[in-house]
């Protein structure tokens, strides 16, 4: 391997630089920001032209503006019973125009600003409605003119103070390059424009060229994983169709179209030698179920292991109902993996159904042909890891399940056209859901009220069991509940957590499911496989607490039956993140629609979960710029054969 050319030690600590003292590490370090790369990639939000003065007459309402002038009458006032100060001076421009400048809180620049200097102000031209003037309000300082960076400001940390830290770095900066010969800026010449460019366009360049990078990363990472797998080894499992269409023909309803196809999709990949790793997904009650269970059937036909793995014991036990019922006319034993429990070895090969537990706690007298993980959104990094492993050098092959879609754009850059099914259509018509933001728990009363008195049952949801002391979320589950009983004295309410034994659980969904139970106060134990046709309303509480994905999930609870269904979210912050969230997730009920929203706004590495882990962090580029993934793809197979060397290099600075 080429040694790098980088002379900055990249991986050196920001506390060897001059300004980062104990306290200022530390907050980098909730930025993560720990080495001088992190600094290096610590990209600006936004640039600020300030390389224009703009005359005091020429200045516009609301828009940001860099003045010069000299300074005078500072004075300081106390207003709102003297707990507020604010600093008032004159500023006169060389044309001898004056304009009142304010600043809030504070109060030093009295000891600061000299009458009669000059300096350069950049602010926004306000309106004083008390005094009916114009003001600049709260102009910074400036030094000179220029292209200004402005950076996420947190922690304390102002825009002023990295420019401090970053700029000495850039002159020694030379990093490795691959791209050298292209028509965009080099490497080193975009990290440079980026924080300290000359001209606006020339940012723009910079960050074309950073977004390039990004993706050749990104497909960097991915051509090394599909190498590594092409050494593996899986069992070649041929399609058994005599077996497949005798289970089609047993089920208790005809297969959709689509259905049929993705089953044969993912059946006939399974002929590789190398381990696939298929997704199938589709919204909430696509029909993934059976789907699944005939790619299962094909491997055990070829004298395989299968192991269905499901996110609780709750889950396992109705799946394993429903996988034996179906599987009934086939000769294939269905077990159930309880946690803890180690099943007797069979004599034949059989399709276990369990928890994560189940990827050790299998009797291994068969070899594993298939690992399925259902529902992949609530598996951890380590259990989909431990999926994929071999034992005695055979690797299984892995079919994801999720109802979380994920936009198609970012599922072919990390999956590729090759590994991915999704299912559209409904087999079953989930009836219409009306979703309302409401800003308090007693607006939810009449609506839930209504449904009462129809008979009809609802869910409350709650982000957490325990009360704590975050001022977001102070109500423990009992509370909560109580809150209801209160609101609701004739409805039976009852709560359900994954923290209750599993028997609890059970009884709990049962006495739901019979009606005994009117309202469900419950955590997103619920989010999946819970199926009560006659629950009409779900209340979501403290709605900041869940993704997009999570909230299509919930409000998938409900519409199941033949009755048309009311989500109501209680949104009690201003948060403008989470605000544009709730109006589009009240918007639209595709699954598709919102999952393209939840990337826009929480970026790939959220959106994808587990799926796909370690992904380089995407600060620029958007993965549904196919255009550029597939440039990027291109050019990553042409490294791989003509230039390695200067790849490793290259691939220092990105991924350390
Ligand atoms: P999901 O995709 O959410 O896992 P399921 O596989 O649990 O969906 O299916 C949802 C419901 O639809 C189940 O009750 C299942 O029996 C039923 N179902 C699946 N496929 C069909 C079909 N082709 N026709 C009618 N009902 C179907
Ligand atoms: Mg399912």
């Amino acid at each position: 391997m080429s040694r790098t050319t980088i002379e900055l030690d990249l991986n050196q600590l920001v506390e060897t630089l001059p300004r980062v003292g104990p306290s200022v590490a530390v907050r980098l370090k909730r930025l993560g920001i720990r080495t001088i790369r992190d600094l290096l990639t610590h990209w600006p939000r936004t640039w600020r032209d300030m390389s224009v003065v703009t005359p005091i007459r020429s200045l516009k309402f609301d828009e940001f503006a860099v003045v010069r002038g000299t300074i005078h009458d500072v004075r300081l006032e106390r207003w709102a019973g003297q707990r507020l100060v604010r600093v008032i001076a004159r500023l006169q421009d060389d044309a001898g125009d004056e304009l009142p400048v304010l600043w809030f809180n504070q109060g030093y620049l009295t000891r600061l600003l000299k009458e009669g200097s000059t300096y350069l102000l950049a602010g926004t031209l306000k309106w004083d409605r008390f005094r009916r003037q114009r003001y600049l309000a709260n102009p910074t300082r400036e030094t000179g003119l220029g292209i200004v960076p402005i950076y996420p400001e947190t922690e304390g940390l102002t825009s002023r103070f990295f420019s401090t830290l970053i700029n000495p770095l850039l002159p020694e900066l030379s990093l490795p390059d691959p791209l050298k010969k292209s028509d965009q800026l080099s490497l080193t010449a975009a990290v440079r424009a980026m924080h300290r460019p000359t001209t606006l366009e020339e940012t723009n360049q910079a960050q074309s060229r950073l977004v390039f990078d990004e993706h050749l990363m990104l497909q960097l990472q991915l051509a090394k994983d599909r190498q590594r797998r092409v050494r593996q080894t899986a069992p070649s499992i041929p399609p058994s169709v005599t077996a497949l269409k005798q289970l089609v023909n047993s089920l208790p309803f005809q297969l959709t179209t689509g259905q049929r196809q993705a089953a044969w999709q993912l059946i006939q990949r399974l002929k590789r030698q190398h381990p696939t790793n298929q997704l199938l997904q589709g919204d909430v009650g696509t029909g993934k179920t059976v789907v699944a269970l005939l790619v299962a059937l094909s491997v055990l036909e070829a004298g395989y292991d299968v192991t269905w793995l499901v996110p609780t014991q709750v889950l396992a036990r109705q799946m394993y109902a429903r996988l034996s019922g179906l599987l009934n006319i086939a000769n294939h034993s269905v077990v159930l993996v309880m946690q803890g429990e180690r099943p007797p070895a069979l004599p034949t090969q059989a399709l276990f159904v369990g928890t994560h537990a189940l990827l050790t706690d299998r009797p291994s007298s068969f070899p594993l042909g298939l690992v399925i993980v259902d529902e992949q959104q609530r598996f951890g990094v380590v259990q989909r890891q431990q999926a994929m492993s071999a034992t005695n050098g055979l690797f299984p092959h892995v079919l994801t399940m999720t109802a979380t879609p994920i936009p198609r754009s970012l599922a072919l850059a990390i999956l590729g056209q090759e590994s991915l099914v999704t299912l559209t259509d409904r087999p079953i018509h989930q009836q219409p859901i009306t979703t309302r933001l409401i800003d308090d728990r007693s607006l939810a009363v009449p609506i839930l009220q209504g449904a009462l008195t129809e008979r009809q049952q609802a869910f409350v949801i709650v982000p957490r069991i325990a009360n704590t002391t975050d001022q977001l979320f102070r109500d423990s589950i009992d509370q909560v509940a109580a809150g209801y009983r209160d609101l609701l004295p004739t409805a039976t309410v009852a709560i359900i957590h994954g923290q209750q034994a599993a028997e609890l659980q059970e009884a709990t969904l049962h006495q739901f499911e019979t009606g005994v139970i009117d309202v469900l106060v419950a955590t997103t134990v619920v989010e999946v496989g819970v199926d009560v046709p006659n629950a009409t309303v779900i209340v979501i509480e403290q709605p900041q607490h869940f993704g997009l994905a999570q909230l299509h999930q919930l409000r998938g609870r409900i519409g199941r039956g033949l009755k048309p269904g009311t989500c109501l979210v209680i949104q009690t912050l201003g948060d403008e993140v989470v605000d544009e969230r709730l109006s589009v997730f009240a918007s639209t009920t595709d699954g598709f629609v919102l999952a393209t929203k939840d990337l826009e706004l929480r970026g790939p590495g959220e959106v994808l979960g587990t799926l796909q882990s370690g992904l380089p962090p995407f600060k620029l580029a958007r993965l549904d710029d196919t255009l550029l993934v597939d440039r990027a793809k291109v050019i990553v197979e042409q490294w791989l054969i003509n230039a390695p060397g200067v790849l490793e290099a290259w691939q220092q600075f990105w991924a350390p």
